[in-house]
């Protein structure tokens, strides 16, 4: 029952931790198998999953981004392509290689040093909360960690489309949201999304099918973080969407997720070899996210902009953001902040 690290949450931002980690006993705890219960649209930069060697998980690589306000459209031309992958596939390859112990469990939270769950007790000194934006363990230590008001939501549906662009609409079915169709070969994952955390989105979702003649094939999604949180809390770590690490404007959490766990993993594995203690590992980890802190208080700026600004106003800014020029320089900033 004694492991020297335990990561709750077996996603992108727990699988990129367990990864980082080389030596010592990982356990590695989801209610799920990893990769059987997808969220997201998983869309993502191209050469993040190039990196991590995962190019199997790949479905379908995308160089434009079209988005359409009211009768408007914008298109952006994309330096680096993006793609849409199998979240099951990038899971499973990413459990493989790492050398966690998987446990099938709910995680309840923390005290001291050892995770409860519902198969048992486990204790470590190196305790990763990864369990997405309800943050199990750092919510059952610190009442209020989860703000309501720092999430957004989408639900999403796959139907058979095919496209060879990501396409997003504002505001047309969502108020202060996205519609969007992120296709996969042959079907697309088509959903809604709202900035401000609204859930009612079926209808919309429901007007948006109609210019398709088709109609809502089962629902998935949640909510996803707005703004960063804390991403230590006492001695736990938190990494991905528990520590609001998912970007404000783009709601791009993949990427960050593995970033951050990633970074979460080989701090963890330097505390294990002894190199540094866990006090400095925290402090060494809360360094390297507050580093990021400017990139997404931008972010953020530019949600909130996008949100209290005539639909207008947001077709005049991404056409001037499209212009060849400022996109690139743009789009390399945001690839580099993680
Ligand atoms: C509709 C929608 C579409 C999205 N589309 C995109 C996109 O296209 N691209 C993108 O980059 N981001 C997208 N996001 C955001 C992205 O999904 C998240 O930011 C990302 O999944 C965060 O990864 P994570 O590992 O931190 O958390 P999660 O992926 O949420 O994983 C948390 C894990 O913890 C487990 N868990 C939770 N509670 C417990 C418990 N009590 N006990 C045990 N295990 C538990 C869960 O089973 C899960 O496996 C989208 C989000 C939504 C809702």
């Amino acid at each position: 029952m004694d492991y020297d690290c335990i990561i709750a949450g077996g996603s992108f931002a727990g699988l990129a931790a367990a990864n980082q980690i080389k030596r010592g006993r990982v356990l590695l705890i989801d209610r799920k198998e990893p990769g059987t219960f997808r969220r997201s649209a998983c869309g993502t930069l191209l050469p993040t999953v190039e990196e991590l060697g995962l190019e199997d998980s790949i479905i379908q690589t995308f160089k434009t981004i079209i988005v359409r306000i009211d009768s408007r459209k914008v298109v952006f031309n994309l330096p680096y392509a993006f793609c849409t992958i199998d979240y099951k596939k990038f899971c499973q390859d990413l459990l493989k290689r790492s050398r966690a112990e998987f446990l099938k469990a709910a995680v309840r939270g923390v005290k001291g040093d050892k995770v409860i769950t519902d198969k048992g007790e486990f204790s470590s000194q190196c305790i990763i909360d990864a369990s997405g934006w309800k943050a199990v363990l750092a919510g059952s230590l610190k009442k209020g960690f989860v703000c309501k008001e720092d999430l957004s939501f989408g639900i999403e549906t796959v139907l058979p489309y095919s496209d060879n662009n990501l396409n997003f609409w504002w505001n047309g079915f969502a108020d202060k949201g996205v519609t969007w169709i992120f296709p996969c070969t042959g079907q697309s994952r088509i959903g809604i999304g709202s900035y401000i955390g609204q859930t009612r989105l079926k209808e919309g979702l429901e007007g948006f099918l109609e210019q398709f003649d088709s109609e809502i094939d089962g629902l998935r999604g949640g909510f996803f973080p707005n703004r960063l949180r804390e991403p230590t809390v006492e001695n736990i770590f938190l990494a991905g969407d528990s520590a609001g690490q998912c970007l404000p404007l783009t709601g791009e959490g993949i990427r960050t997720a593995l970033h951050f766990g990633q970074k979460c993993g080989s701090i963890v594995q330097r505390i294990i070899e002894g190199e540094i203690d866990r006090k400095q590992g925290l402090s060494y980890y809360r360094d390297f996210v507050v580093g990021h802190k400017g990139a997404f208080d931008t972010m953020a700026k530019g949600q909130r902009f996008l949100i209290s600004v005539p639909n207008f106003w947001v077709w005049f800014f991404s056409r001037l953001l499209s212009r060849k020029i400022i996109f690139k320089h743009i789009i390399s900033k945001y690839r580099d902040l993680a």
